[in-house]
């Protein structure tokens, strides 16, 4: 093998600066793309989650008004549990609480606190 052949062969192995700076461009240019979507996935699966949290919560708690009549307010949450799996209540997985209301007596509403209410049902279907 001659000499030029060879240092060619050598050049050939190895990627330059610049072709690897131009990849870290594209996969940084690609990650600041994709970044704001896959937060706004998560947040969505989360409301979806709480959301799904405060009906289960509302139903156990008409559930228990039905076995106790005239239950006082403060009572509710604290007996809530025994309605759970392991006596867990359901909660927000941002981190919001869980807020039980009756406006009138066979009104029961469940209002997430996370971010003044963003998680809130508008309406139970
Ligand atoms: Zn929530």
């Amino acid at each position: 093998m001659d000499k030029p052949h060879a240092l060619l062969l050598l050049r050939k192995k190895g990627f330059t600066l610049v072709e690897i700076m131009i990849v870290i461009m594209i996969i940084g240019l690609l990650a600041a793309i994709s970044m704001p979507s896959y937060k706004k996935a998560r947040e969505d699966a989360r409301k979806a989650l709480c959301q799904q949290s405060q009906r289960v919560v509302r139903e156990a708690t008409e559930m228990y008004l039905f076995e106790n009549a005239g239950a006082e307010d403060t009572l509710i949450k604290r007996s809530l549990r025994d309605y759970f799996q392991d006596n867990e209540i359901p909660t927000c997985p941002s981190g919001g609480k869980l807020q039980i209301t009756r406006p009138r007596i066979d009104d029961i509403r469940v209002r997430c606190t996370y971010d003044n209410g963003v998680h809130t049902l508008d309406s139970y279907e």
